[in-house]
């Protein structure tokens, strides 16, 4: 009989993916579903990046590069660093992998044996206390509520810490709360972090782009220079370019930490690949209006999603600092349907009844909530919300 390993029986499948998963089926059974469930933009791919794709492929760009990526990809990586961030790094500090996926899950591997303790706070994106578990590590929760805007305090993370701590991640703004931290709040977390000079931090900046709010968007380590030797920043253009599909991200930190990452690839997938290496160049370099244009829709469907949501019965939703997420509070509404006892039964029930697909709470820590992305366009949102209405003023 088939024996899995224990290592894999720790973990569960992408919620998020399934949601998408089930969607899919249903509608191949010819039900009208509107899937709200997956984190991907809705935009193609700008056409100058394609062209670089297409042109990776003409010119034979198509074998075998360098494991940690091309020295012309890791180049337009440090600039990009030194352009949007005013962090500095050499390409040995550079590792670029097959997605914002890999790059956390190279980190965990790289960094965390049995028992270590990785500080995650709640609502967070799904796969990271996955990756912690499948390396042996310990997930470390810290809740987090509406009242806080999602966000951790100082004496959260102080009390969090114990002498197992080896990492803690930040993502911000956040999948799946749309939340961002200021940089003060970002001090304030990092003044901690300096009193404690084992534990790493990973800041996952994967929507850095993807903000509206009046600052400018700043991460731990410029809140915080004196966090460098001990802050690996994770980043990628799935989200910012509309390249989920091409599978590249990457990480920049210690060059040590690097090289150890950079081992585990090269004993899995070896190099992202080529051709999408040449195409992530060009969306690094080129001209970033593509960026802007995206992030003007995502406010306007924003805003009717978050005041749709709050005109429903038994939903409260925040406003988003950036994202395509909202992560309204459903509770009331669980509570109001006597068919539905969790978050959990609500998104089966508002797919069936609906037609509408979100993702459930409780796959981010956060149980009561539901993530709505609205990276799909606006007639698409507004039927959304409209078929919500019907069933939440049954
Ligand atoms: N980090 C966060 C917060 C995300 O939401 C995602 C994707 O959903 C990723 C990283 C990974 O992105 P990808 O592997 O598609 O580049």
């Amino acid at each position: 009989p088939l024996k899995l390993s224990d290592r894999v029986q720790r973990i569960k499948p992408s919620p998020t993916l399934a949601v998408t998963a089930r969607a899919a089926e249903l509608r191949r059974q010819g039900k009208d579903i509107i899937g709200l469930g997956a984190g991907e933009p809705d935009f193609p791919t700008p056409a100058h990046v394609r062209a670089a794709g297409k042109s990776a492929i003409d010119d034979g760009f198509t074998r075998y590069t360098a494991v940690g990526g091309t020295p012309e990809l890791k180049d337009a990586i440090c600039a990009k660093f030194q352009r949007d961030n005013a962090l500095s790094y050499t390409p040995e500090q550079i590792l670029v992998s097959c997605g914002g996926k890999q790059s956390f899950f190279n980190l965990c591997q790289a960094m965390i044996d049995d028992g270590d303790e990785v500080i995650i706070p709640a609502p967070y994106w799904v796969s990271y206390p996955d990756m912690v578990l499948l390396a042996g590590g310990k997930p470390v929760v810290i809740e987090t509520g509406m009242d806080a805007a999602f966000k951790i305090t100082p004496e959260q993370l102080e009390a969090a810490i114990t002498p197992k701590t080896r990492l803690i991640v930040l993502n911000s703004p956040s999948n799946p709360s749309g939340k961002a931290y200021t940089q003060a709040e970002l001090a304030a977390l990092g003044q901690v972090l300096l009193k404690h000079p084992d534990v790493f931090v990973a800041t996952d900046d994967m929507y850095e782009h993807i903000l509206w709010t009046d600052d400018a968007f700043a991460n731990i380590l410029n809140a915080t220079p004196e966090l460098y030797e001990r802050c690996i920043v994770l980043n990628g253009v799935s989200k910012a370019y509309a390249m989920t599909g091409w599978r590249i991200g990457y990480a920049a930190g210690p060059a040590a930490l690097i090289k150890a990452m950079s081992k585990i690839q090269s004993q899995s997938t070896s190099n992202p690949t080529s051709i999408s290496q040449k195409a992530s160049e060009a969306a690094l370099n080129g001209d970033q209006d593509c960026v802007k244009e995206m992030l003007v829709a995502f406010k306007q469907r924003h805003d009717a999603v978050v005041a749709g949501l709050n005109a429903l019965p038994g939903v409260s939703c925040l406003e988003s600092d950036g994202t395509f997420y909202a992560f309204p509070d459903m509770s009331g509404l669980i509570d109001a349907l006597p068919e539905v006892d969790n978050d959990l039964q609500l998104g089966e029930y508002l797919i069936e009844q609906a037609g509408v697909a979100l993702v459930p709470g409780t796959a981010f820590g956060t149980p009561g909530h539901m993530r709505l992305s609205f990276a799909t366009d606006l007639p698409t949102l507004e039927r959304a919300l409209e078929r919500l209405s019907q069933v939440a003023n049954r």
